[in-house]
């Protein structure tokens, strides 16, 4: 039967493909298609583990000391009744044969099919066997980690692999930590669906730099829609279909065909420089995870990386930091790959949404870190970690004899702060000046995310070369709304005026001071906001890659004078989204040049 779930459009486009569930804690085990002539091998590595658990239960039941309980003795036997079972063996063995799935991928989609009919039980006893269940199966996936050594778990794991005749794949989960999320880069999923998550929450924000359809806080489409479901992702709207019917999926296909020939379109602005209709030029800079997305970077035509998130280089790693070299060696990677344009590299923002691993995710439950938005995290957590912290900007300094490097530091909201990243940047000078590594001048930058940073900008003016606005905290911590919480997702609003304030306050500031002011927080990346930025004489904005073409069609289509003398109205207004819409759409539009 078709239903609907409604959630928030985070990624746009439209996905049509099979839902395949997971649960979060199982989101890191390995995710691979495997070869059609493996199948028989994968197949078999599988029960070798799955008979590799039967041992070890076994032993464990012989050695049973003779006081043990006697329940003890029946819940083994109970575990490894459920190991033979064929719903789970058999079964298992199927996603492998029909799917291609690797023995772990297809051991945990066949655990969330058992999981739900357990859920359903009427008996309370038969329902209570679901954690005997989960726990057989996490011994079968820890055996098999074992025997393989290759593929640990939390590798990054999910890759493409061209699979004649495979149905899209649709990714649904309660939540996808924003580590999980990275590892599906290049991956096998054409959408994701989550149940927990807001617009600008870390996991959107990688959604949307995969560029591919992704809904968030639709709290519950993974209870409701079920393994191997055909589902439809509406990513601009926020509507999931499940079980469409033929009429619909007809209707959505046709759209999907639009919408990629409308990227085709705008992928011919890439070599057209962004300039307004009344001549002011633009830079549209890039905003990366890792190295390796420079070179999306450039084939989008973006002039820069703006902001280079380096946290995603500390994550996945169980806890152990990237080495110097390591470092090193991604920064200078991803300025090589720029080829001589600008790379903004931040300091690590470790902390709220963006723990270092799940590990560490569950002991900031644990340690009932209470409010970890507002707590150790950014910059704070790079000036309590002194070593590490110099560690990072050693490497920095470094990839800086290579390209032009600017260092961005993010959270600031003190003084002391930028005195303190001023000392240790002149104590790395010194350690490389006597290790006799070569570097070059880096422009120091901070972020504009606490809307302290805003009020007290003309005083960190005085200490920093550049200023980038973080919207996305700057909304969170204005408006004091947790970017990452679905329940208060429809108060985030960067339309309000306390925000609009703010950014024109920072931008206007910035350019008196002679000091240059970028947008790095999704507000750049969406065309709705580009008009409003110009507006207040923003020229350089940063984004996902895949954003900058429909940007560039925006600023290729407006006139900045105009709009700014409609901004005061804006500002003043108590309905600004309204008085932008009115004022702003006589700012631009006057003659629409083509592109062809
Ligand atoms: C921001 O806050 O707007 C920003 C760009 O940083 P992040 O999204 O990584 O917190
Ligand atoms: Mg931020």
């Amino acid at each position: 039967m078709s239903f609907q779930v409604f959630g928030i459009p985070v990624s746009r486009g439209v996905a049509i493909g099979r839902a395949v569930l997971v649960a979060s804690s199982r989101l890191d085990v390995a995710h691979y298609f495997i070869n059609e002539a493996d199948i028989e091998a994968e197949i078999a590595r599988c029960l070798r583990a799955r008979d590799e658990v039967a041992r070890e239960l076994s032993a464990l039941k012989v050695d049973l000391p003779e006081d043990a309980p006697h329940e003890l003795a029946a819940l083994l036997d109970v575990h490894l009744m459920l190991l033979h079972d064929e719903a789970l063996t058999g079964a298992t063995k199927q996603w492998i044969v029909d799917r291609h799935y690797n023995a772990e991928w297809a051991l945990s989609a066949q655990l969330e099919v058992l999981a739900r009919q357990f859920d359903e039980m009427e008996d309370d006893y038969l329902r209570e066997r679901k954690a005997d269940l989960e726990q057989v199966v996490e011994r079968i996936l820890d055996a098999l980690a074992a025997e393989s050594g290759k593929t640990p778990r939390g590798a990054a794991s999910v890759t493409q692999r061209d699979f004649a005749g495979e149905d899209p794949l649709l990714l649904v989960a309660a939540d996808i930590a924003p580590a999980d999320m990275l590892q599906f880069k290049r991956s096998v999923f054409h959408g994701f669906i989550t149940d927990i998550g807001g617009k600008t929450s870390h996991t959107a924000i990688v959604a949307r730099s995969l560029d591919i359809p992704a809904v968030v806080g639709t709290r519950e489409a993974s209870r409701l829609i079920r393994q191997d479901d055909w589902v439809i992702i509406d990513g601009d709207s926020g509507l999931v279909i499940v079980d469409p019917s033929p009429i619909v999926l007809e209707e959505y296909r046709f759209r999907q065909r639009q919408s990629e020939l409308e990227r085709a379109r705008l992928a011919r602005l890439r070599h057209t420089p962004a300039v307004t209709m009344d001549g002011e030029r633009i830079e549209l800079h890039a905003n990366i995870e890792l190295p390796t997305d420079a070179e999306a970077a450039v084939v989008a035509g973006a002039t820069g990386v703006g902001l280079f998130r380096s946290e995603f280089l500390f994550m996945n790693r169980d806890g152990e930091l990237p080495s110097e070299d390591e470092q090193f060696e991604a920064y200078k990677a991803a300025v090589e790959a720029m080829r001589g344009m600008p790379v903004t590299i931040r300091t690590v923002d470790i902390g709220a949404d963006k723990p270092l691993d799940r590990m560490s995710a569950n002991e900031l439950r644990h340690e009932h870190v209470l409010n970890p938005a507002m707590g150790l995290r950014a910059i704070r957590w790079s000036l309590a970690e002194p070593s590490m912290f110099r560690q990072q900007l050693r490497a920095i300094y470094r990839a800086s004899a290579f390209g032009k490097i600017r260092l961005l530091i993010p959270m600031v909201a003190h003084l002391a702060e930028v005195r303190q990243i001023l000392e240790s940047i002149k104590r790395v000078q010194q350690q490389l000046n006597d290790a006799g590594h070569a570097y070059t001048k880096v422009e120091l930058g901070v972020m504009i995310e606490i809307p302290a940073a805003a009020v007290m900008l003309p005083l960190l003016l005085k200490h920093v070369d550049f200023v980038s606005i973080g919207t996305n905290d700057l909304i969170q911590y204005t408006l004091a709304i947790d970017r990452a919480d679905e329940a208060v997702a429809h108060l985030y609003d960067p339309w309000h005026p306390a925000v609009l304030q703010l950014i024109a306050s920072s931008i206007a500031q910035a350019r008196a001071a002679g000091k240059s002011v970028s947008v790095c927080g999704e507000m750049a990346g969406d065309p709705a906001f580009t008009d409003l930025l110009l507006s207040m004489g923003l020229r350089s904005f940063s984004m996902h890659p895949a954003q900058i073409p429909s940007v560039k069609q925006r600023i290729l289509r407006a006139d900045s004078a105009k709009l700014a003398g409609a901004l005061p109205a804006i500002l003043a207004s108590e309905d600004p989204q309204e008085t932008a819409r009115l004022a702003l759409s006589t700012g631009g539009q006057a003659a629409v040049r083509t592109f062809h």
